[in-house]
């Protein structure tokens, strides 16, 4: 069943078409790896998703609801987005920031729950293996214990729906097998839906259920990684020539081998 669906997305800035023709559903409780070259719509894609940018055209339905008749803080205590490069205020310490995941549950009128809240970025950490951390300033961590702090934030939401926007960009191989690990585990044990845009294909392969493909501002195919990720879509999407062979693990690994047009 689908949680999250785009139908008809249209996004255009300054009259420059930047999606058009989106149909998307993603299927509740699976992990879904959105890739595609620099530049093709991902993040912009996300972005409406979670109603960040509420500029488009065509619906965003969240359980079959259309999300502009949803109130902004609802949606937020049911979507979560990690953006691709987050900034995080210069002094905000890791406690702090996962804190600020509990806004959508706050407000100016109603007492808020801290008892809720508490266990909430208890769990947040929890999950992040972050309890360690909580006093030290985001701004000085490693990058992936940073990437870690962000996830609690969004963890902290509790949301139903957690986006991610290229989560492991600029970390090395093993903290991005970490974060990877951590959403996993998160996706397994609570059945959230995890829509991720993934720079690494392998990682789509490995950790996906499902996967959409964005190429010139549209979906150009999607499916389960198995079944589409193959040597001809890396050529047709990214233009690079490559590999298929299995690891030790039994997994598809895709290796690059060059580029199809210097052949
Ligand atoms: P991706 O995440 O797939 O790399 P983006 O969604 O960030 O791509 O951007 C898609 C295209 O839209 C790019 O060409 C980018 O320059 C353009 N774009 C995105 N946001 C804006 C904006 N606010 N103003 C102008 N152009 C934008
Ligand atoms: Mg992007």
């Amino acid at each position: 069943m689908a949680v999250l669906e785009a139908r008809n997305l249209k996004i255009s800035v300054q009259d420059k078409v930047i999606l058009h023709d989106v149909n998307v559903a993603f299927t509740e409780g699976k992990r879904t790896a959105i890739i595609g070259p620099n530049g093709a719509g991902k993040s912009t894609l996300l972005k409406a998703l979670s109603f960040v940018n509420p500029k488009y055209d065509g619906e965003v339905l969240l359980d079959g609801v259309n999300i502009r008749e949803i109130g902004r803080k609802k949606i937020s205590q049911r979507v979560a987005i990690l953006p691709q490069a987050p900034v995080a205020p210069p002094d905000v310490t890791v406690g702090q920031l996962v804190d600020f995941g509990r806004f959508p549950y706050r407000s100016f009128i109603k007492a808020s729950d801290p008892k809720a809240d508490r266990e909430a970025v208890e769990w947040a950490l929890d999950r992040t293996h972050l309890h360690d951390f909580r006093d030290r300033r985001v701004m000085a961590l490693s990058g992936g214990e940073r990437q870690r702090a962000w996830i609690a934030m969004a963890l902290a939401q509790q949301p139903e729906i957690l986006l991610l926007d290229e989560p492991t960009t600029y970390l090395d191989i093993g903290h991005q097998l970490e974060v990877m690990n951590i959403v996993e585990d998160i996706n397994r044990d609570y059945k959230m839906t995890v829509i991720m845009v993934l720079h690494d294909i392998n990682h789509a392969l490995q950790y996906a259920d499902e996967l959409v493909v964005i190429k010139n501002h549209g979906v150009f195919a999607q499916g389960t990684p198995k079944e589409i990720l193959n040597v001809k879509l890396l050529a047709d999407v990214f233009g690079v020539r490559a590999d298929i062979f299995k690891n030790s693990q039994g997994i598809s690994v895709l290796s690059p081998v060059s580029l199809v047009n210097r052949d």
